[in-house]
């Protein structure tokens, strides 16, 4: 029987619901997830291995979740505008995702231009439908992105409560070529484990903090030691002032305690064995603006460069 596979970007404003969706058809967390926009960095990769059906083949669907679609201020948000090119850049598939309980504002529009650009086919999906207590409210929206743009599909969706996952399972193998196993049947992403440990501090961080906190501060691993029993993590957090890092502090130290701790039992639970976390919190001014220190946080570079 046919095999179908491919990459597969998920494109939209911040807060549409990118990471959530691409947590929850993986079935594991490998993107962090918050109430704040602009919470993914760079583009995360999810393995998707799906067993055929009587109505559609079999295949594997490589999803790429993404940074928010916005107006860069920073450097740092211009890395991110670039990491959702990168993804764009030679995908076989796109899903533009948008929040049904927002009207199509600004940023909406500019993804929808990239997507055009690419000229890529593009499954359209109405995330958030559970915040939609009647259903029919969502025919004149249907009928309002229908005239935007020839969507192969238009697919309601919510992201958070797993609904309209075999429609849309079902029109990327659709939409999909034959093609070949990209990646090994049990893989589900290729992120390094200490660039994860890095992202769920970095969760719990913007979890913790309000304000600009959360956009000021990065998580740089100093040291990962990964034993049978145990894995011994140091690890940094970049904030830009000395304000910040009194936030980061806390009294007595009680914020970097409630941030390590919960940091903690989630790596824990990725790793599976115990863990020692020591952080620390530092001072590095405008490291948004900092192209070495930027690049010096992408792991993918880290790579080539052989420095890992
Ligand atoms: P991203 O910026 O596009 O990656 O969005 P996130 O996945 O980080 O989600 C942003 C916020 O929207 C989080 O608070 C999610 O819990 C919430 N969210 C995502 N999908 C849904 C959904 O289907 N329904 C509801 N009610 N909330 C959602
Ligand atoms: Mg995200």
């Amino acid at each position: 029987m046919a095999f179908h596979s491919g990459f597969v970007s998920i494109l939209g404003r911040p807060n549409a619901g990118k990471s959530t969706l691409l947590n929850a058809l993986v079935g594991q967390k490998l993107a962090i997830v918050s109430p704040k926009p602009q919470t993914t960095r760079n583009r995360i990769l999810g393995i998707l291995e799906i067993p055929p059906l009587k109505s559609r083949p079999a295949g594997q669907v490589i999803l790429i979740d993404t940074p928010g679609v916005h107006k860069p201020d920073s450097s740092l948000g211009r890395t991110m505008m670039a990491e959702v090119r990168q993804a764009l850049a030679g995908c076989h598939l796109l899903l533009l995702i948008v929040d049904v309980t927002q009207k199509f504002g600004r940023e909406d529009q500019f993804a929808l231009k990239m997507a055009q650009h690419s000229g890529t086919p593009v499954l359209l999906l109405l995330n958030k439908i559970d915040r939609i207590p009647r259903k029919d409210r969502l025919l004149p929206i249907i009928e309002d992105y229908r005239q935007r743009h020839d969507f192969r599909e238009i697919i309601p969706l919510s992201a958070l409560q797993g609904d309209g996952f075999d429609r849309l399972l079902e029109a990327m193998l659709a939409n999909l070529p034959e093609g070949p196993r990209y990646f090994p049947e049990d893989q589900i992403t290729d992120q390094p484990v200490r660039f994860m440990v890095a992202e769920i501090i970095r969760q719990q961080v913007v979890l913790a903090t309000s304000e600009e906190v959360p956009y000021a501060t990065t998580v740089v691993i100093e040291e990962f030691e990964e034993g049978k029993k145990l894995t011994r993590v140091a690890a940094t957090i970049h904030c830009e002032r000395e304000g910040q890092k009194r936030i980061l502090v806390g009294r007595q130290g009680q914020m970097l305690k409630k941030i390590g701790t919960a940091a903690r039992a989630e790596i824990v639970r990725l790793l599976g064995t115990r863990v020692y976390l020591e952080l620390f919190v530092k001072v590095s001014p405008a490291w948004r603006e900092s192209r070495a220190f930027l690049e010096e946080l992408d792991w993918r570079r880290q790579l080539v460069d052989g420095r890992h």
